[in-house]
């Protein structure tokens, strides 16, 4: 169980094959404003790698976009709708195909109203994670211990949560659903980019 700090690119070779865990840190929640400053990605086998990108990059980073843009490896998010376009504005990748924690829990447990991912992650998998961090100041130069395993774990429970979210899913018959909701979720996000970030496109009014 390590977390692993890079600078501007993922270091190639370091992930097992299969699904990744993936999440981001921006300066902010409108994309083309808030640069993106971390990519998270963990291929579930315990280790964690961050990928910091400074003030001014060119985010070129050649391995990092090659796990995200592979068409045979799944990326997990939780609420991946934004992941989704800050990685395609920045790395200028559709980083999919795609499972979302999120709309799976959305779904899923709908005797609740509480989707957040420290309540899924409690509930689901008895484990508490803090969410102190989450507005910070992730364009310093230097990030904290608190920020690098605040980011961390956010990607860290993300395989054990869709094996558990998919028990449910498959219980229920939703899997299907569930599965085109992934399948539409980065033409979501082309939506958001696109300037109709919370237009619903399928409502009447
Ligand atoms: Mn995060």
């Amino acid at each position: 169980m390590t977390v692993h700090f890079h600078e501007e690119d993922l270091p190639a070779g370091v992930l097992a094959p299969g699904p990744v865990a993936v999440d981001t840190e921006t300066m902010g929640l409108i994309t083309p404003r808030d640069r993106l400053c971390v990519v998270q990605i963990s291929d579930g086998k315990g280790d964690e790698h961050l990928v910091r990108f400074a003030a001014g990059s060119d985010y070129a980073a050649p391995n990092l976009r090659a796990v995200l843009a592979d068409p045979e490896r799944l990326k997990l998010y939780h609420f991946g709708r934004f992941d989704i376009a800050a990685i395609k504005y920045y790395l200028g990748v559709v980083a999919a195909p795609v499972y979302c924690t999120k709309i799976a829990s959305r779904l899923i447990r709908t005797y609740t109203d509480r989707h957040g991912l420290k309540e899924l992650v409690r509930e689901l998998l008895g484990q508490d994670i803090s969410k102190q961090q989450q507005s910070s100041d992730w364009g310093n130069p230097v990030l904290s211990d608190a920020q690098k395993d605040y980011a961390a774990s956010d990607v860290r429970f993300l395989h054990a949560l869709r094996t558990e979210l998919n028990k449910r899913l498959e219980r229920e018959g939703r899997m299907e659903l569930a599965q085109a909701c992934f399948d539409f979720l980065p033409h979501r996000a082309e939506l958001d980019l696109a300037g109709w970030p919370e237009i619903d496109i399928f409502s009447h009014m």
